[in-house]
C-alpha cells in the first residue's frame, strides 16, 4: 500500500522514498490523565498540517506526515511536549487557499478593531 505524507509540499511516499518513516496523527487516548495532552496534540499536528479538508473528524488512519518534519526523523513522546518534534516542525507549508483565507479573515477583524478604536475614540 502506498503511503503519501499529506503535508502541503512534500510528495514523499513509502515507494519512492523507502528510506523515510510514516507516522499517523496521533489517536486521542482514552485513559484519562492522557486524553486532554493527546487531544492538544493531535489538534497541534492536524493546525500545522494545515490542509483545508483535513481536521479532528476528518482524519483518516491512513493519512501520514513523513519524517523529513521531524527535527530527530520522528515524533516525541505524548508526555514530552516541551520537545520541538512533539510536533512536525520542520519544512512545514501551508495550503495557500487555506492560509489565504485565514489572513483575509486576519484583515477583516483588524479593520473592525481599527473601525471600533476609530469610533471609540470619536465618542471620547
Ligand atoms: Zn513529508
Amino acid at each position: 500500500m502506498v503511503c503519501d505524507c499529506i503535508v502541503v509540499g512534500c510528495s514523499n511516499n513509502n515507494i519512492t522514498n523507502p528510506d523515510r518513516r510514516f507516522f499517523v496523527i496521533p489517536v486521542l487516548r482514552k485513559n484519562e490523565d492522557k486524553r486532554e495532552l493527546s487531544e492538544r496534540r493531535r489538534h497541534e499536528w492536524i493546525r500545522r498540517i494545515n490542509r483545508k479538508t483535513i481536521n479532528s473528524d476528518t482524519v483518516k488512519s491512513w493519512q501520514r506526515v513523513c519524517s523529513d518534519h521531524f527535527i530527530l526523523g520522528g515524533p516525541a513522546g505524548l508526555a514530552d511536549f516541551i520537545n520541538l518534534d512533539w510536533t512536525p516542525t520542520v519544512k512545514i507549508r501551508y495550503d495557500l487557499q487555506c492560509l489565504s483565507t485565514t489572513l483575509s479573515s486576519d484583515r477583516y477583524k483588524q479593520k473592525q478593531m481599527r473601525q471600533h478604536m476609530k469610533s471609540t475614540a470619536q465618542a471620547v
